[in-house]
């Protein structure tokens, strides 16, 4: 954790956009999927589990400490060695890894691109028509305003705009970015903790590669 970001989001919790996200009712429905699925069977992959705290941190202005403790009490394969860095990269509080802001609906179109996930885990949206599942708003029937209902009948409308509160949650980390200090705290993190693994380059990579397909 860089500690310029300390205090950043904890004065501004949103106990229902917690609940809501916690719960899997944030009227994304691919985010809702994911969160549903992992509270079932208590596993996701990376990238789900990357995109939960990623819409959490970002579009929801949530702490990563309050994200990670829910996350903790689902995952089967839980460890905190692993959990708690990969909950401050996403999160953007390192100071050494680039922002990564998932775009849920972009995410949704590219990983269930016919909804059948979505509807597995999101029944409320099994009739929907395919040209919604991913955005049932612009459908607007049989969707309520109230998140707080966390009704499992009638689907909630997204409980933020994921684009707007993206761009104020990079403003808002770029802010801390470009204060004084922060690169040189930066690099006292990195030479701490940063990853030494170079990824190889694009031609060896393919030197590789053509010499496997040889095999
Ligand atoms: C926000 C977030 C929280 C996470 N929390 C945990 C956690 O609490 N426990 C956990 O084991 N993994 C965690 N991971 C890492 C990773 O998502 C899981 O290890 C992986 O998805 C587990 O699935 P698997 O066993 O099929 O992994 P495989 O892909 O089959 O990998 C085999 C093993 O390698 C290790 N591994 C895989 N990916 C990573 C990784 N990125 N970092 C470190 N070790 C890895 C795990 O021990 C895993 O079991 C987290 C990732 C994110 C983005």
């Amino acid at each position: 954790m860089h500690p310029a970001f300390e205090g950043l989001r904890e004065s501004e919790h949103d106990e229902l956009k917690y609940k809501a996200w916690a719960s899997g009712h944030t009227g994304y429905p691919f985010i809702d999927a994911c969160m549903r699925n992992l509270i079932a069977q208590g596993w996701i992959t990376f990238r789900m589990r990357a995109m939960l705290v990623s819409f959490a941190s970002y579009q929801l202005w949530l702490d990563w400490r309050v994200v990670g403790y829910h996350l903790a009490g689902l995952f089967t394969d839980y460890d905190p060695g692993i959990h708690y860095s990969q909950l401050q990269m996403q999160s953007g509080v390192t100071g050494i890894n680039s922002m990564r802001v998932y775009n849920p609906v972009k995410q949704s179109m590219e990983h269930d691109p016919h909804g059948d996930y979505i509807r597995r885990w999101v029944p409320e949206l099994k009739d929907i028509p395919n040209a919604f599942i991913h955005q049932p708003w612009k459908w607007g029937n049989n969707l309520v305003d109230d998140a707080s209902l966390l009704s499992n009948t009638v689907y909630s409308k997204p409980i933020v705009d994921h684009e707007s509160t993206a761009k104020e949650a990079k403003q808002k980390l770029t802010k801390v970015r470009q204060n004084d200090c922060f690169r040189d705290i930066s690099n006292s993190v990195y030479n701490k903790l940063g990853s030494r693994k170079k990824r190889a380059s694009k031609s060896k990579k393919e030197v590789c590669e053509n010499q496997l397909a040889l095999f």
